[in-house]
């Protein structure tokens, strides 16, 4: 009898054990915080919000990361879950920039502050810090590498057949990259050393909606259907983004770019998305730009700490990203510039792949 009922008691005690400690852990976690993602049809949004996530949970924090695939109304009800969860910060990388208003103020009579990250959240007052890379350099960058491929700042005269691709006209970053890239590209265009066949410029006509590469590979399509069907050649494409390059080079590959008599043209791209690594190891794809997005997750989960726990941010800019209420204070990362070239050595280099990876 007494060696059942001290078996008895032990069971007690480990059963009573296990559930403090499961009390213990939500408890002692330092706060509770939302992470709203756009896609997971994209792998750096993947690599974003898992960063995010072991990042926070590595300092104490309960995560709850949700993906909307793209649909703003999903968004939408994650952050109204989240709020309804009782989070304590929402870091929010939007879908539509202008869609959250309202949420937003939910957010805010829940006093749930909010960090805007990687895209700038927009016409809502209700926005504390925001994350980001320099997103004017990106669009330079991209603008650069067609002037340098194409030996334009060596004098080369062309000329030389350039389209253009913009980003989603909801994603404020789209007009950053598309200024950056034209306060390169505009000059030789007006000097007509570049020429748009198309006469297509401007992001009311070149932008892409959700960054959707089918859409690109088929105004793609449409374009060398309608302005290089006699003979003229696409000799560079500016592209935005690595899953849009995808869909351009899938376009001007179908009616036989990629040989010795007709070769690919430049094509740009953002994101060093592995499809997109491959592609410029195998000589396609010929650009793209680094946007590390362990060190982006480190400048967020500092934010969150500011707020939860005093102190003061990592800033470095408080002029530029004017969300149409009020001025964000921001701090924005620095994008590197990568092909075949140097892509070893920033991207194995920093570990952020391994060469295996990349075959
Ligand atoms: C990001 C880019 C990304 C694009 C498409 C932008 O807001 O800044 O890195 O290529 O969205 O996902």
């Amino acid at each position: 009898m007494k060696k059942i009922l001290t078996l008895l008691l032990l069971v007690f005690c480990s059963v009573s054990f296990v559930a403090a400690e499961g009390q213990k852990d939500s408890s002692d976690a330092k706060g509770y915080i939302g992470v709203a993602m756009p896609t997971q049809s994209s792998q750096r949004w993947i690599q974003d919000g898992g960063n995010m996530k072991d990042q926070l949970e590595a300092k104490g924090y309960k995560v709850d990361l949700q993906y909307a695939e793209d649909v703003v109304e999903n968004q939408v009800s994650q952050l109204e879950n989240m709020i309804t969860k009782g989070v304590n910060v929402m870091v929010i990388a939007s879908i539509d920039g202008e869609a959250i208003t309202n949420v937003l103020q939910k957010a805010a009579d829940a006093d749930i502050q909010v960090i805007a990250y990687d895209r700038l959240i927009r016409n809502s007052p209700n926005v504390s810090y925001y994350a980001t890379f320099d997103n004017f350099k990106v669009g330079v960058q991209q603008g650069s590498y067609i002037v340098e491929a194409l030996e334009l700042d060596k004098g080369a005269k062309g000329p030389f057949n350039v389209e253009l691709f913009g980003g989603s006209p909801d994603d404020n970053n789209a007009y950053f990259f598309y200024d950056g890239a034209m306060s390169v590209l505009q000059p030789y265009i007006d000097s007509g050393v570049l020429v748009v066949q198309s006469g297509q410029t401007g992001m009311d006509k070149v932008a892409t909606l959700r960054w959707d590469g089918a859409t690109a590979q088929s105004r793609m399509d449409n374009l060398l259907t309608a302005f290089y069907a006699d003979g003229e050649t696409v000799d560079a494409i500016l592209s935005p983004y690595d899953g849009i390059s995808i869909g351009v080079l899938s376009s001007v590959k179908n009616i036989g770019y990629g040989t010795a008599g007709q070769p690919l043209p430049i094509i740009t791209g953002q994101d060093a998305e592995l499809p997109s690594m491959k592609s410029i190891i195998a000589g396609e794809q010929t650009h793209t730009v680094f946007k590390d997005t362990r060190e982006l997750a480190r400048v967020a989960v500092g934010m969150v700490e500011a707020i939860l726990e005093g102190g003061e941010p990592e800033i470095n800019d408080t002029k530029t990203y004017d969300n149409g209420v009020k001025v964000v204070p921001s701090y924005l990362l620095e994008p590197v510039s990568v092909d075949v070239n140097n892509y070893e050595e920033v991207l194995i280099g920093s570990g952020y792949y391994t060469a295996d990876q990349l075959k």
